[in-house]
């Protein structure tokens, strides 16, 4: 047992020791934390659709009593006795709404986790962007391909890469993110779709922190930038922007039913519920039409962009909501969210190995129904905590 607790006490010391919190999210952009209303700028609920009531009530009095017997569990994998009727109509909705073959997954972890080791063998490769998320991380471990990581966005060492090794490969597989989830950064999707086009390649990107929240019709940067049609796999996740559970990827048929015989995270695992399928097709037919919530949760970011350099001199180029405000060290970390926490405002820090070490960070995550004044509020209160956190790192230094 010694051996457990020690552990602990040695991320206690690094400041790194996590803790779960009781959170209920709250219209308005607000949460109830353990029970007291503060204002979340933590949640990945992009455009506030798993807190919005008039959706809800519409689909318990439309959607709920069509459904079948089976509400809450689909008792078995889908490639059993799991795979009811909601797959099918998920899978076709998100069909149309791409263009090409779906396959639906119970998680994005399940998603990342399982692709790559159920297409790639020994004679493959696989390119990473250092920062894919952890998920992808453990796909590529999963792997028998041989992997190299390139420097985040660096597209430059990324195309040395392609040089030096393709000829060496049966395949090369490019993985990104679009969208970075704990960076905010945007990849530069059309010079990869370049570079995988040049150098024979298949292009794999996550855009969990962009379905639901950017392009025309929600379909992320993909469909922002027009390079939709040349991503080989792209993984959309349900769980944010989407309001749901789940995640799928867009892929050719061929690839879809590879998959499906290959994917351990796939095969593996019992299917989702009926009710969070039902919901998640009612959320999909709508995303389509919520540009004036994307459009929102610009001007949400534009707004909190202005109010961290006016209030808080504090600079982030608010490529996407997701805003990473640098602090370094984890106990500082954590005392600042810690001190907004105690004004009413909750704005978590995020540490490694969440984030490489000596980079914690608060994470804004900002939602399209967050209030302006709230906002205001906030970069002034952070600002005074920077600077007590500032103020307290010269004086140790001079120790
Ligand atoms: N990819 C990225 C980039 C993510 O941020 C996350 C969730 N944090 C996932 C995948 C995993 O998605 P899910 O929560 O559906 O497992």
């Amino acid at each position: 047992m010694n051996h457990f607790s020690d552990q602990l006490s040695t991320l206690q010391q690094s400041g790194l020791l996590r803790q779960m919190r009781h959170t209920d999210a709250r219209e308005g952009g607000m949460a109830l934390l353990n029970g007291t209303p503060v204002v979340n700028l933590s949640s990945n609920d992009y455009l506030g659709l798993a807190v919005d009531a008039a959706l809800q009530r519409e689909w318990v009095q439309q959607v709920l009593p069509a459904m079948g017997d089976a509400l809450f569990s689909a008792s078995s994998s889908r490639l059993l006795t799991g795979n009811h009727s909601y797959y099918e109509r998920v899978e076709a909705q998100l069909e149309r709404m791409y263009g090409r073959s779906a396959l639906f997954f119970n998680s994005g972890c399940h998603a990342n986790m399982g692709i790559l080791p159920a297409l790639t063998g020994k004679d493959d490769l696989i390119l990473s962007d250092k920062l894919v998320h952890a998920s992808l991380i453990d796909g590529i471990r999963l792997s028998e391909a041989t992997h190299v990581r390139y420097r985040h966005l660096d597209y430059e060492r990324l195309e040395a890469l392609l040089r030096e090794h393709r000829h060496r490969s049966r395949r090369v597989f490019i993985v990104t993110e679009s969208v970075y989830s704990m960076d905010g950064d945007v990849a530069d999707l059309p010079r990869l779709v370049a570079l995988k086009q040049q150098y024979d390649a298949l292009l794999m990107v996550d855009e969990a922190h962009a379905v639901g929240a950017r392009g025309e019709h929600g379909l992320g940067v993909g469909e922002e930038t027009g390079c939709l049609p040349h991503i080989d796999l792209l993984v959309g996740t349900m769980g944010k922007a989407l309001s749901s559970v789940g995640a799928y990827v867009i892929c050719d048929e061929t690839v879809k039913q590879l998959l499906i015989n290959r994917c351990r995270t796939l095969i593996f695992t019992t299917a989702l519920p009926p009710v969070n399928m039902a919901w998640s097709l009612l959320v999909l037919e709508r995303i389509r039409a919520m540009n004036s919530l994307r459009e929102q949760l610009r001007r949400v970011t534009a707004t909190m962009v202005q109010q961290l350099a006016g209030h808080a001199g504090v600079s982030v180029d608010g490529q996407s909501n997701i805003l990473p405000v640098m602090i370094g060290d984890n106990h500082a970390a954590t005392r600042v969210t810690d001190g907004l926490l105690d004004a009413g405002f909750m704005a978590l820090s995020v540490r490694p190995p969440a984030v490489p070490p000596g980079t914690a960070r608060l994470r804004l995550s900002l939602t399209a129904n967050l209030q302006p004044d709230d906002l205001s509020r906030m970069a002034g209160v952070l600002k005074t905590l920077l600077e007590v956190s500032r103020n307290n790192n010269a004086e140790a230094q001079r120790r």
